[in-house]
């Protein structure tokens, strides 16, 4: 490709609406631009990186048996009816109508298509295994579209569903798929770790999010230097609060205290000079509708989806301030666990305290000296709080860190959460009919490309591993007006052709600071500059982008140097 002929308009400026490093090198380089919140068109350099991304998914599903299909995108609400998601699904769903008014979405995800066309084909055990995957766009009306494409509301996915007859064999296909997925994420170039994660409201199953860590990730994770366990934060869980911390030593009896206007952790510590871990927080929810009150420590965080999952409800949603006051009788900010009428639920740590702060249920007061074992009566204790650093880890008792992630990838273990409800069986070895075993397993395609740049870029643009590079080199003679220049330049880029290296010819009649600049702007892992000093010798300046590493190459040698590197 001609530098002077490739569509790839890049940007010396910033974009002002990119705050992250992936989103603003894909502007910039020239890889994508938007179309309106969440949506992007995908340019020739852009297009060629997803390309190679596909590419390797593609590779690593077949070699994982996979086969590929295309679903469809358009899908009958009736389909989403059977599972019963078409109700729970949300605002996150692109709803659309025919011209008959009947009711349709753009696929979220691909479940209940592939269950519906399994289940009217497959008939006997015999037919099993089944590992079907597209790769395809998604639509998601996100609340928050953001960081370009990794947050999109149309984005590009691999998803493959897999359909056993028992657990044992929905086991191996969920370990070939781990494998793989690990796989790819590694010749994509990216550290990218599994971790246990949540597998929502319903509970139960196993799954595993593949996180690329960088600070900018939108998931926190847990990781314990000394074992190697690693989960989403949303799903680790809390240790039991060690017997030092159960203190049961407390006498005095309960004080009721004048603390106007803090109602807050952090007010109501200065005010009375305590720690936030001698306070309990009194949080009322509605679960399904139902107030519920919730006690976490101060200083921890409370993990809504224990709580959910916990209090087993479809629905959970933080109090209005009318039901607040309605069930305390005080203001927001002074509830507290004493003389209420509706269940409470405590976080295991909350209901060891035994000599803490809680609010009063008046307003501008608040009670000290509680003892949650002596002066309440508690519907339940649970584990309720988000793990935090320096916690024990589940699997040894060390300490455990904490980092951010981008969740690229997850696999998800079914079983027959959608081929029961669809009615997707088939015969077993006895003629006895049996619902299939299912899982999924998904890549977000447009957002490991954006990892891969988060991961591999510097302040000058990014820096592609060769398996993702939109081309593997740039070849730059500083004045492409010299006859020599030129010539040695044509040649080499013919020569590199033939040798399959994926070259860019710079072209244009620019400076070279603009070429230096656009080259590593767009990240291209090789640059050959060709300049007057060493063509007088017959060699070429080689460069590697990652390190900026100068070599001086014999033209002759230039090419199977590359070839050799690229094929390593
Ligand atoms: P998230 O928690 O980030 O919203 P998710 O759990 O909803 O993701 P899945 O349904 O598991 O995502 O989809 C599989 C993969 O698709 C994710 O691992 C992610 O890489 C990608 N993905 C999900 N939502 C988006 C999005 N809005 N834009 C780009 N990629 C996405
Ligand atoms: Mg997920």
């Amino acid at each position: 490709m001609k530098m002077s002929q490739l569509y790839a308009p890049t940007l010396r400026e910033v974009p002002a609406e990119a705050e992250l490093r992936s989103h603003q090198f894909m502007l910039r380089a020239g890889l994508m631009r938007k179309s309106t919140a969440g949506v992007y068109a995908y340019l020739p350099l852009g297009y060629r990186v997803m390309q190679k991304v596909m590419n390797i998914v593609r590779e690593e599903m077949n070699k994982a048996g996979g086969q590929e299909v295309l679903l469809p995108i358009l899908q009958p609400a009736e389909l989403w009816q059977e599972s019963g998601r078409w109700a729970d699904y949300g605002d996150e769903m692109f709803r659309v109508k025919d011209r008959n008014k009947r009711d349709f979405c753009l696929g979220p995800t691909h479940e209940e298509i592939i269950t519906a066309l399994v289940r009217s084909d497959v008939r006997s055990y015999k037919q099993l295994p089944i590992r079907l995957y597209q790769i395809q766009n998604k639509y998601r009306d996100e609340i928050r579209p953001r960081f370009g494409v990794i947050r999109g509301r149309e984005f590009i996915m691999k998803d493959l569903y897999s359909f056993d007859r028992d657990e044992a064999g929905c086991d191996l296909s969920y370990q070939a798929m781990y494998d793989a997925y690990k796989e790819i994420f590694r010749r994509c170039g990216l550290d990218a770790r599994p971790v246990e994660a949540d597998s929502g409201a319903i509970g139960g199953d196993t799954t595993h999010e593949f996180m690329v860590l960088s600070d900018s990730g939108e998931a926190l994770v847990v990781h314990c230097p000394a074992c190697g366990y690693a989960a989403n934060v949303e799903k680790a869980p809390c240790a039991e609060p060690a017997a030092q911390d159960v203190l049961d030593t407390q006498t005095a009896g309960l004080e009721k205290v004048h603390t106007p206007d803090a109602g807050t952790i952090d007010e109501i510590c200065t005010f009375l000079d305590i720690e936030p871990q001698q306070c309990l927080k009194t949080v009322i929810y509605l679960a399904d509708g139902k107030p519920v009150a919730v006690l976490v420590r101060g200083d921890h965080t409370l993990n809504e989806l224990k709580l959910q999952k916990e209090l087993d409800c479809s629905e959970l949603l933080i109090a209005d301030a009318r039901t607040v006051e309605e069930v305390t009788g005080a203001a927001v900010g002074f509830a507290g666990p004493i003389g209420l009428s509706i269940p409470i639920i405590a976080d295991q740590a909350a209901a060891a305290a035994a000599d803490a702060v809680v609010g009063a249920n008046q307003t501008d007061y608040h009670t000290r000296h509680v003892s949650v074992q002596r002066d309440l009566s508690l519907w339940k204790t649970a584990d309720l709080r988000q793990c935090r650093e320096g916690d024990a880890c589940p699997a040894c008792g060390q300490a455990l860190d904490t980092a951010r992630g981008t969740e690229v990838g997850q696999v998800f273990k079914l079983g027959t959460k959608y081929s029961e409800p669809l009615k997707a069986t088939f015969l077993d070895e006895n003629g006895k009919e049996r619902s299939l075993v299912m899982g999924c397993y998904g890549i977000g395609v447009s957002r490991t490309v954006a990892a891969v740049i988060e991961q591999h870029s510097d302040a000058d643009g990014i820096s592609w591993p060769i398996s993702v590079s939109p081309y593997h080199v740039v070849i730059v003679p500083v004045s492409f007006k010299d006859d020599q220049q030129r010539q040695t330049a044509e040649e080499l880029y013919q020569t590199l052709q033939n040798l399959g290296v994926e070259a860019v010819l710079d072209d244009r009649l620019e400076r070279p600071g603009v070429k230096f600049k656009d080259a590593d702007l767009i990240g291209f892992p090789y640059r050959i500059t060709i300049g007057p000093k060493s063509l007088a010798e017959n060699k070429v300046e080689l460069i590697e982008r990652g390190t900026k590493t100068v070599e001086l190459v014999d033209i002759a040698a230039v090419g199977s140097v590359l070839q050799e590197r690229i094929h390593s």
